[in-house]
């Protein structure tokens, strides 16, 4: 999605696309990280407005992803539901470049340059800082068995507990005796 900055209003103006993200697929199965899947598209909602030469976004992202719980490692599905805001401000050193050029200064600050806005790499980082650290199926996962791999959420084993899990020693204590 592009957005010429001659249309950019002064008072906010809201818009709802779907913004193609199947860049990230590229991107997560390069760097052999298939922690996450996505969907050809992603929905956005998007208010812009100007003041002066800067911009401003605040939106939505939504859509269903697949990710790999970190656990029992099987392929579970979950919502994404991020908001954001960014501002935009002109990039001195690029008045006269060519458009496309977005780039962070080292305030932190986003800057544009040329007479569009390209929304798509603002949107896929959006989507990627939004991403959970660590997928989980559940919070409750219980991940697979250390020794003999069965998927604990599914079935139990007969292996020892690996060590450390205060409750399944208490468990043990309270069976000596019978
Ligand atoms: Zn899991
Ligand atoms: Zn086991």
């Amino acid at each position: 999605m592009k957005i010429s900055i001659d249309e950019i209003p002064q008072t906010p103006k809201e818009i709802f696309f779907s913004e193609s993200v199947e860049e990230l697929n590229k991107i997560y199965s390069q760097s052999n990280n298939r922690e996450f899947g996505f969907p050809a598209s992603l929905e956005v909602e998007l208010r812009y407005s100007r003041m002066a030469a800067d911009l401003f976004f605040d939106g939505r992202v939504t859509g269903e992803l697949s990710g790999v719980c970190g656990r029992c490692v099987e392929e579970y599905r979950f919502q994404l539901d991020h908001r954001f805001d960014l501002v935009l401000i002109p990039d001195p050193a690029k008045a006269g470049r060519k458009a496309g050029a977005l780039h962070r200064d080292d305030l932190g600050l986003s800057t544009y340059s040329g007479d569009e806005i390209d929304l798509t790499p603002l949107i896929v980082e959006q989507v990627i800082l939004a991403l959970p650290t660590q997928p989980l199926c559940s919070e409750e996962c219980r991940g697979l068995c250390s020794s003999c791999g069965v998927n604990l959420n599914r079935e139990s084993c007969a292996c020892q507990s690996p060590s450390g899990d205060s409750r399944l020693a208490v468990l043990k204590t309270l069976k000596v005796g019978h």
